[in-house]
């Protein structure tokens, strides 16, 4: 309509007059801004049809019993899943920063040991492409400044991505300088460069260089939310640019630092391998049979007893014969109310079944009773895991053994390791000695296949050959040998 428009007064023949000019320049604006949201549809459903093609494509040779190798499908589908999450955050960043709703949240932070983090996590990107990404800075940076290094994070990995992107040749450096609190990152790659004609609208969101450049994947967010939050965070971002011999992207910011150095924060927990006491029991009811692999596939291997039901009654009297620690009940059961399951479970089994409702959708006003709520917490799906760990943990008071943490002698605390029928117990024993004996000299394969023995040995094996698997996954061999030895001692 605009370039109608626009066609209709060029076509006047004779000059246009100043008022005629200003309409031209705002429709063209108009024109141009409606051309770049046309083209941001198009590439952002480009960049979710990919991942979510994988996702699909996986699953369904999982589905078939095709997938050879269900583990790395799964991978592929978690990253893929990652990067839509990704987007997704992109758009919202977008929207937060347009909105001007985007908060800070400033802490003191470990400077020179969050740049070697930063790097470090780009550094396989770099090595994908054969090119070397430096770190360079001089030795007396701060211990600490004050900073937000989740947004930091973000413009800095923002520009050296695009760095390793637009360099097919040479090195990446992240060059740090620190002086009177001014804190200048430079970005310096030795890639396609960029035209100086490119170098303002680059920053505007969805603008892309046309060429060879343009045909390399992404969707032209990156360096308008890198811009915006280096203004949100009061500093400023230039550039200077060579084609063909490459660019450097600086950001200068006011970073100060704290007057006395922050005590230690905690050590970033492990992954959790399973929890100290005796075992609880947990009923899941969801009429979705995948969501319950899934809860089910979470939990056991955590060494927790799992009975699942697609519906509420078969949940109630699951819940009636196993007298369960905790009620995972989804909200929409099919035609039933998830609220009224959990108000007849909290009628038969009084306060001390402890009741999670889970959910898509909000909990609404209607869902509270004149008796008070039938539920003990709400978690909205879909969820992080380590949500729902929390909140097993928070109600059923679990305290968590985690991979790369010391895992309590059984003399001590009563490991949730179950116990086992008399019968396996020589074949068990067996298997964890070996376990124990490999782990000391690091056979990797040779453990492997000594837990998949352990895990076919009898049912009551099965949780325990996976919470093994979960340490061997993160390498935590001390863990292993402990558990091995914890089972040993048990089946004694
Ligand atoms: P995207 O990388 O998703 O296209 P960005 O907003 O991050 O979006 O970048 C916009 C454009 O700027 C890129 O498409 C590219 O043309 C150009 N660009 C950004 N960084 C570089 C760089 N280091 N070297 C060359 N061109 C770059």
């Amino acid at each position: 309509m605009a370039g109608r428009i626009i066609d209709w007064l060029r076509s006047g023949g004779s000059e246009p007059a100043s008022a005629d000019a200003e309409l031209i320049a705002r429709l063209t604006a108009a024109e141009a801004a409606n051309e770049a949201k046309t083209r941001f549809l198009a590439s952002v459903s480009h960049e979710i049809r990919s991942p979510l093609n994988a996702i699909y494509g996986y699953a369904q040779l999982i589905e078939r019993g095709e997938g050879k190798d269900a583990l790395a499908a799964a991978r592929v589908i978690r990253r893929s899943a990652e990067h839509l999450a990704h987007l997704v955050e992109g758009l919202l960043d977008i929207a937060q920063v347009e909105g001007g709703a985007l908060k800070l949240n400033r802490e003191a932070m470990r400077f020179p040991e969050f740049l070697r983090q930063l790097v470090d996590m780009m550094q396989l990107q770099a090595e994908a492409k054969g090119i070397a990404l430096v770190l360079d800075h001089p030795p007396g940076l701060p211990e600490f400044v004050h900073a937000d290094p989740k947004r930091l994070r973000q413009v800095l990995i923002n520009l050296i991505a695009n760095a390793i992107k637009f360099t097919d040749h040479g090195m990446v450096t992240l060059k740090v300088e620190y002086r009177n609190q001014l804190a200048t990152f430079s970005v310096i790659d030795t890639g396609i460069g960029i035209a100086p004609e490119d170098a303002a609208r680059i920053f505007a969101p969805f603008e892309r260089v046309g060429g060879a450049a343009g045909e390399r994947a992404g969707v032209g967010l990156g360096l308008a939310i890198t811009q915006a939050l280096v203004h949100i965070m009061g500093g400023e971002i230039t550039l200077e640019s060579t084609p063909g011999a490459g660019s450097r992207f600086t950001v200068r910011l006011m970073l100060s630092q704290p007057l006395t150095p922050p005590t230690d924060p905690a050590p970033e927990a492990g992954a959790v391998t399973g929890y100290i006491g005796r075992e609880r029991w947990i009923v899941v009811i969801d009429d979705d049979t995948a969501h319950l692999a899934m809860v089910r596939g979470l939990l056991e291997p955590l060494g927790f007893q799992v009975r699942t039901a697609t519906d509420g009654e078969t949940g109630l009297a699951l819940a009636a014969q196993v007298q369960p620690d905790l009620v995972l009940c989804d909200v929409a059961l099919g035609e039933e109310s998830g609220w009224d399951i959990a108000a007849r479970l909290r009628r038969r089994h009084g306060a001390l079944l402890k009741i999670v409702m889970l959910s898509g959708e909000a909990p609404d006003s209607a869902a509270r009773r004149d008796d008070g709520p039938a539920n003990n917490t709400f978690v909205m799906k879909p969820f992080d895991f380590t949500v729902l760990l929390d909140v097993i943990a928070g109600e059923l008071g679990l305290e968590w053994l985690r991979a790369g943490s010391a895992v309590p002698p059984p003399a001590s605390a009563d490991a949730a390791v179950p116990s086992f029928p008399v019968g396996i117990v020589p074949d068990l024993s067996r298997h964890c000695s070996e376990i124990e004996r490999l782990v000391r000299i690091g056979h990797v394969r040779a453990i492997e296949a000594e837990i998949d023995a352990l895990a076919a040995l009898a049912p009551e094996t099965a949780p325990l050959a996976d919470r093994m698997r979960v340490t061997l996954d993160s390498f935590d061999l001390k863990a292993l040998a402990q558990l091995a030895k914890t089972a040993v001692s048990h089946a004694r």
